[in-house]
């Protein structure tokens, strides 16, 4: 499924924008992108990827790329998820520089430049830190500091706080990222884990100001579980651990209890009993969700099924 499209193509930098139900947000985002790119003097072009939205995100993307062949509109056939609608944008993708970045108008526009700039002094990869966020909610704030904690405390990559999908990758850089497999995709740990020579440039984030986060807390849990399944069998090891511990917990435990049965000491014992026993199925149980977690990816990588489908191509029929 892997078609490297337009690589006869001489466009020069290559935008990517997952949408979901964010028509609210697309006239602005064009309108600053337009301008932010047409002040380059690069050639370009804009590739939105819509994720199933059930608004009219992509009737308006339609109506864009009509009046102007350089945007180009995909819809996929539902919702895959910002990180895999990522993916089929990037398949897309014809240019030299390739630049992913939300469509919430989170990622400025106007940081476009600045990420180019960087590129041109020498770097396969330019990613992006976000400093503060302007009139995040504090728990919004907590939630994503605290994911970023977990997840460098079990992942085998270490994340820095604030990285998000807003980067730029060279040609280059980009055919090495679209070669993994996976199916449960963390791009920004697998960012990480390519190698090559990575920048940063960072920026403040100013608040969405339409439509609403699509991350909510059980997304943010499961990408943050992919995000540590996908690099560490670290939770695997801790709950092995766990289990030795236990087993030399439990073995002390038998010896004293033999004692005191030798020796007459015997009680009723109800409460320690009970005690053990909840404590070991919990661990048990705890220990067995871990491992469930690996099979359930390895199950999903075994089926090999396709990342997503493309409903429709603004850019077919071709001519
Ligand atoms: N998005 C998507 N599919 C999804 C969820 C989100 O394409 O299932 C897009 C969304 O439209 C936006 C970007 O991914 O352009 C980031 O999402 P959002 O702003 O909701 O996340 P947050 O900034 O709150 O982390
Ligand atoms: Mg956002």
């Amino acid at each position: 499924m892997v078609q490297y499209k337009n690589f006869m193509n001489p466009t020069e930098i290559s935008l990517v924008i997952p949408l979901l139900n964010e028509e609210g947000n697309i006239n602005e985002l064009l309108l600053r992108l337009r301008s932010t790119l047409d002040d380059l003097g690069k050639s370009w072009e804009i590739i939105l990827v819509d994720d199933g939205s059930i608004d009219n995100t992509f009737q308006k993307i339609r109506l864009f790329a009509k009046e102007d062949p350089r945007i180009i509109g995909l819809s996929l056939s539902r919702n895959f998820g910002q990180q895999i609608a990522l993916i089929a944008g990037l398949h897309e993708a014809g240019g030299k520089l390739i630049i992913t970045l939300d469509a919430d108008l989170q990622h400025p526009p106007e940081l476009i430049p600045r990420l180019i700039e960087v590129q041109s002094e020498g770097y396969d990869i330019v990613n992006t830190k976000r400093i503060e966020h302007q009139g995040t909610g504090r728990f919004k704030k907590w939630s994503s500091a605290g994911f970023y904690a977990i997840l460098n405390r079990f992942s085998d990559v270490k994340l820095e706080p604030g990285s998000a999908d807003f980067r730029l990758f060279t040609r280059q850089a980009l055919d090495a990222f679209l070669a993994f497999p996976e199916k449960d995709r963390f791009n920004r740990g697998l960012v990480v884990w390519m190698g090559f020579k990575q920048g940063v440039v960072s920026y403040v984030a100013p608040p969405r100001t339409r439509g609403k986060t699509n991350y909510t807390l059980k997304r943010m849990m499961r990408l943050g579980l992919d995000g540590i399944t996908a690099f560490s069998s670290k939770p695997l090891r801790i709950s092995a651990y766990l289990g030795i511990v236990t087993t030399i917990v439990g073995l002390l435990y038998m010896i004293y209890a033999l004692i005191a049965y030798l020796t007459g000491h015997t009680s009723p014992g109800w409460t320690s009993l009970i005690a053990v026993v909840v404590l070991l199925g919990g661990v048990q149980l705890l220990c067995m969700g871990i491992i469930g977690e690996y099979i359930a990816r390895i199950y999903n990588e075994s089926k090999n099924r396709p990342l997503f489908f493309i409903k429709d191509n603004t850019r077919e029929p071709l001519e």
